[in-house]
């Protein structure tokens, strides 16, 4: 099994990466999570930066897979610099947090309205789960919300690496790892599920001796291996 961690763009100021990650396993499944950004979305996509070729299908191409290779996405949450490139994967079978989807559906939060455009397309099919699930043998979704309800972040087991912990949106960098002094983001929905989920991954990420990889946290990038680099 492969993980691979995208950089499909660039968070203007915190010069922070726009994640994607790339699960290969060994019997041949091709799990995405998350499609990145695409230029000029509002709200919280605003002024996100994609080079010429970072978007998600042509950094998946460098790696040799097409989109009709993708058998799964997995949906973190449908924020803009999250869900930018879903249209690509008409194919694909979309893993997504019951709540979220149904809050996302309802109208009720303004700026997954304003991505409405990027996810609520009629070619893509959702499938929902409830909780904490196994997707796949050592491929864990663990129920995150608080960034907003629903967000779910993914353990992934690797052979050779051990636990890798794709925290996502619920711990975005290493200085939101303390649960109860973490600070609160302008984008974050509910204060005190975050820090409850803060203090899941945490917990859990120490229990299993997991890598945490944060979603947007320019320093830690630095230090790991970004695709076409990847773990085992
Ligand atoms: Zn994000």
């Amino acid at each position: 099994m492969r993980l691979y961690l995208l950089r499909l763009g660039t968070v203007p100021g915190l010069q922070a990466p726009v994640p994607g990650y790339l699960i290969r396993t060994d019997d041949g499944r091709t799990v995405l999570v998350d499609t990145g950004a695409v230029p000029g979305t509002p709200g919280a996509g605003a002024g996100i930066q994609v080079d010429e070729g970072q978007d998600v299908v042509s950094t998946l191409d460098r790696l040799g897979v097409r989109p009709a290779d993708v058998d799964i996405v997995v949906c973190s949450h449908l924020d803009p610099d999250h869900t930018g490139g879903h249209a690509a994967f008409p194919e694909a079978e979309f893993v997504i947090q019951r709540s979220h989807l149904e809050l996302a559906r309802s109208g009720g939060v303004p700026r997954l309205e304003a991505s409405r455009p990027l996810w609520d397309l009629p070619g893509l099919k959702y499938t929902t789960v409830d909780g904490d699930t196994e997707l796949l043998p050592g491929v864990e979704l663990i129920a995150s919300g608080g960034h907003v309800p629903g967000h779910q972040s993914v353990l992934v087991r690797l052979p050779g690496t051990g636990p890798v912990l794709l925290a996502v949106d619920a711990i975005p960098m290493s200085a939101a790892l303390d649960p109860d002094a973490r600070p609160v983001f302008p984008f974050d929905l509910d204060e005190a599920e975050l820090r409850a989920s803060t203090r899941k991954l945490v917990e859990l990420a120490r229990r299993e001796n997991a890598l945490i990889v944060h979603g947007h946290d320019a320093e830690q990038w630095r230090s790991l291996r970004v695709a076409p680099e990847f773990y085992a």
